[in-house]
């Protein structure tokens, strides 16, 4: 039932250059508690009734993926130093996790009220809306033009580690000529 979020999530990331964030990811499936990457075997499980929940930026299948994806990114790809880098921006990623109370509204420094409850959030919800520009740019662009200069300055921070381990687009394979593919076939 997560089969066409999932592929075309894993589809967008191939056409960005950015395929080689999920080829760790071992596994992801839907479970009935609250969705979740686990670090330990670097899965992901979606609940898909997580989409009709108000505090994440959007409510759409494939930005929950993406949100899960977000932590797969800081926890397996990024190191701790890494992590370290951006704690004067999101705060500090790896401090124990215990979220604070959702606040009735996102404050001008956070995507959403979810950002608000604990740094790893902060940077999983900066994390999809930032990949969201390519799904719904207008409402990404209507949502930060009402942020302040430090929510800009953390999605520009995650646009910068994107591309640090954005890899080119394979071209498509060049097909061989029938003669070539006769000559192969006799060797
Ligand atoms: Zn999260």
């Amino acid at each position: 039932m997560f089969e066409r979020t999932i592929r075309s999530v894993t589809l967008y990331f191939e056409r960005e250059g950015l395929g080689r964030i999920l080829s760790r990811i071992t596994r992801i499936r839907r479970v009935n508690e609250e969705s979740f990457h686990d670090v330990r075997n670097r899965s992901i499980g979606l609940n898909p009734a997580d989409t009709k929940k108000p505090w994440a930026a959007f409510h759409r299948r494939p930005y929950l993926l993406i949100h899960e994806i977000g932590h797969h990114f800081a926890e397996v790809v990024l190191t701790r130093g890494d992590r370290k880098r951006f704690v004067g921006l999101f705060g500090d990623y790896d401090a124990p996790y215990r979220r604070a109370p959702k606040p009735r509204v996102a404050d001008a420094d956070h995507v959403s009220r979810y950002a608000m409850t604990h740094p790893a959030e902060d940077f999983a919800e900066t994390f999809a809306v930032c990949l969201w520009r390519s799904w719904e740019p207008d409402a990404v662009d209507r949502l930060l033009s009402g942020k302040s200069a430090q929510c800009r300055r953390k999605v520009s921070t995650v646009r910068h580690l994107l591309d640090s381990v954005k890899s080119p687009v394979p071209a498509a394979p060049i097909r061989a000529s029938p003669r070539r593919a006769q000559k192969a076939g006799r060797a």
